[in-house]
């Protein structure tokens, strides 16, 4: 592939030392003199010196060559003079970023980062650094596909929806209501009216490209003529301009796999706004809230819950019934369970993806009674006194 990139971001001379009128017996002194300091071998680790060394090979390929030279030096002199904007104010001023920058005519600085912003033009070009260039040295006349021609893919939509904690971790179906572009009824999408197709563009025989030529290099620019789409409509729908989408609300039933997180992403592929005249759509992204549940909290595909136990249970034991995601359960609290301690019931937690399902983890915690009638408080005290009896030191273990 063409260098021309590097040749704008890189001045070789400078990595040379020479002046830019060097002769070829001087570049290939200042060449041999820097390899030498600066190889790898020279210097061990060195990554200064290894990315320097690069340059100085990259330069002295394209200098050390005639023809490479003079197309370097056209290339550059062309950037450099200004010429690829008619308009002949120079460029924007404000160059956020670092980069290179090189001089133009009257004095300002461009910055060679802001070129796709320069020739992007009206928010149609996708303004990537790479394209730019990809379509810019197009040479010869060979017209490379580039994204100017692609149909233009309809934007991506985010939405969201709030689920209960249940219907999160089964699973559920909503509707989602959504106003976007969808693709017009009328023509389907073509932009054209009914009856009638777009045919290829003239211009550019449907590339979406027509090349200009300046010096020794041919550009290639989007075609004025479809505005780079590569065909023409002579009869536009009426009933969406030609655009082929059309703004609209839709429902779209959307499947929430079981298990989803608060603040989850769930991509629906092809669900976001159309692309114009038939390109393909955008995806739509929704952002799942999961409300808190009174009882229930999650870690990950475990399910967990605080169960209120009394004194009693823990001690002498008991079966409780505990609510599950789908009905309940019956959890054994064996003899003796201390407060605090979390018995785990396999398989009845959350659904997982690859089938099966998490735990349920249950936390006994003794409910003290605020209030018991005579006969309990009667009976408790019986059982102070039998306690005691008994040995049982509560902080035996402090050791005191
Ligand atoms: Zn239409
Ligand atoms: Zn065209």
């Amino acid at each position: 592939m063409a260098p021309q990139r590097e040749w704008l971001e890189h001045d070789f001379y400078k990595d040379l030392g020479v002046a830019s009128d060097a002769s070829a017996e001087e570049i290939k002194k200042a060449y041999r003199k820097l390899a030498r300091e600066l190889h790898p071998d020279a210097n061990p680790g060195d990554k200064e010196a290894e990315e320097r060394f690069k340059r100085v090979s990259e330069a002295h390929s394209v200098l050390s060559d005639a023809d490479k030279r003079k197309e370097y030096d056209e290339t550059r002199a062309m950037f450099a003079g200004g010429q690829f904007r008619g308009g002949g104010n120079g460029f924007p001023g404000g160059f956020p970023g670092g980069g290179t920058r090189y001089s133009t005519n009257n004095g300002a600085d461009f910055n060679i980062g802001d070129l796709g912003d320069l020739f992007g033009g009206g928010g149609e070009s996708s303004g990537g650094f790479g394209d730019l260039f990809d379509g810019l040295f197009n040479r010869g006349g060979s017209q490379r596909a580039s994204t100017a021609t692609r149909p233009r893919r309809g934007n991506d939509l985010e939405t969201e929806t709030t689920l209960s904690f249940k219907d999160a971790a089964v699973g559920t179906t909503v509707p989602l209501r959504v106003t976007s572009p969808a693709p017009c009824t009328t023509c389907h999408g073509s932009g054209a009216k009914p009856g009638t197709s777009p045919r290829v563009c003239p211009t550019c025989n449907g590339s979406g490209l027509v090349s200009r030529n300046q010096g020794a290099f041919g550009f290639s620019e989007p075609c004025q003529d479809c505005q780079g789409t590569g065909s023409r409509i002579d009869d536009p729908c009426t009933d969406c301009d030609g655009s082929g989408v059309k703004v609209r609300a839709r429902t779209i039933n959307v499947r929430i796999p079981a298990g989803v997180e608060d603040g989850q992403r769930i991509r629906l592929a092809g669900q976001g706004e159309a692309g114009r005249r038939g390109a393909p759509s955008g995806d739509l992204y929704v952002v799942v809230h999961v409300t808190a549940d009174k009882i229930f909290t999650r870690s990950g595909n475990d399910l967990k819950v605080q169960l209120p136990v009394s004194f009693s249970e823990l001690v002498l034991g008991a079966t409780v019934s505990v609510p599950t995601l789908e009905g309940s359960v019956g959890v054994k609290i064996p003899p003796n369970t201390t407060d605090g301690r979390t018995l785990r019931v396999r398989g009845r937690g959350v659904p997982k993806r690859s089938g099966g399902a998490g735990d349920l983890l249950v936390t006994v915690k003794v409910e003290v009674p605020s209030k018991l009638d005579d006969a309990a408080t009667d009976a408790l005290k019986s059982y102070a006194e039998a306690e005691k009896a008994s040995g049982f030191d509560p902080r035996a273990g402090w050791g005191r």
